[in-house]
């Protein structure tokens, strides 16, 4: 066993908040709620404009798209832009969640995951007495497509490392390194916004997409290549690296629960996570789900997965959808 500052126990908010912001495709004002869940349920997405009650769970496997944004969808329901909100929750340790939108996107805010954190913290974190079931890396596994190489590594705890080359001066080669805990997750990394090249969002904008986006919401790198066209300029001198971190960080929490393991990304994005994701589950002697436990004043763990393999049972990996849970619509609580 192993002692580790990860809590042992499952969490879900205090309360319910809202915020209203423009999503990044559509342009449209979208109104976001999150609300407490019971434990052992997960983060699931609810459109109240389609009615709709059983709600799309937050896992790999409802990922339906990974160009602009990621995906996901459930039968004809569809939420976009999950990720940032997803990083919020997973940086902030809410296992638990019931996530209300009335349009298509998660909103963009100001294209980063702060203001996600504070409706987080405006909410307080309940604990729950459900303990966490964690996926623990035990073997090295590594996928490489192109120039994108993705690897993680046993480790007692969840570092998130990456690395990007852009032929510009102004981004050039960055790397990031984060041992992740609630407080690093805010300060370090959550207010690291998205960025882009300026014509890249012209083009978009000429093909009716990105309608939402704007200097309010995308770090806009100058044709010269030397600067950016937002006022205030960068908040962090590797903020293009950050928000990288924070990208795979939304993206890994689709995996439906926390990981130890030391994960480095190396020129990837949203379709490269999911398809490391992919490869991580496929690799099923590469790692083992274990239930977090107290003993004494120490967080520990116990292996279950080689029980439950040595019962002679299929493992049921985690990221199979949940039984669908009635969802009710009720009266929407602000922050
Ligand atoms: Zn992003």
């Amino acid at each position: 066993m192993a002692s580790l500052s990860l809590d042992p126990h499952q969490h879900t908010l205090k309360k319910s908040v809202s915020c209203n912001g423009v999503g990044l495709h559509s342009g449209n004002e979208i109104n976001l709620t999150i609300k407490p869940a019971p434990e052992n349920s997960g983060i699931h997405f609810f459109r109240t404009d389609l009615n709709d009650t059983v709600g799309i769970p937050a896992h790999m496997d409802k990922v339906v798209d990974t160009r602009l944004a990621t995906t996901i969808a459930d039968a004809k329901v569809m939420v976009s832009t999950t990720e940032h909100l997803m990083a919020a929750l997973q940086g902030f340790g809410v296992d638990n969640a019931d996530i209300e939108l009335d349009g298509a996107e998660v909103p963009i805010m100001d294209g980063s995951a702060g203001p996600f954190m504070l409706l987080l913290k405006l909410a307080g974190l309940k604990k729950q007495k459900a303990m966490r079931n964690v996926l623990r890396i035990t073997k090295e596994i590594v996928f490489t497509a192109g120039d994108t190489e993705i690897r993680i590594l046993p480790y007692d705890g969840f570092k998130v490392s990456g690395e990007i080359h852009f032929e510009d001066s102004i981004i050039n080669n960055q790397s990031y390194s984060i041992e992740l805990s609630p407080e690093k997750f805010a300060k370090e990394i959550s207010q690291a916004r998205t960025f882009g090249y300026v014509e890249q969002v012209e083009e978009l904008w000429a093909h009716g997409l990105a309608q939402g986006s704007s200097l309010d919401n995308v770090i806009a790198i100058h044709w010269d290549r030397t600067t950016i066209l937002n006022d205030g300029g960068l908040r962090f001198s590797d903020e293009f690296i950050r928000h990288k971190v924070l990208d795979l960080i939304g993206d890994l929490a689709l995996l439906g629960c926390p990981i130890l393991g030391h994960i480095t990304a190396k020129r990837a994005g949203h379709t490269q996570h999911l398809a490391f994701m992919q490869v991580l589950i496929e690799a099923s002697d590469c790692w083992e789900i274990v239930k977090m436990e107290v003993k004494g004043n120490q967080s520990v763990f116990q292996q279950i997965s080689s029980t439950t393999k040595a019962m002679g049972q299929q493992f049921v990996p985690f990221f199979v959808p949940q039984p669908i849970r009635p969802h009710h619509v009720g009266a929407r609580a602000s922050c």
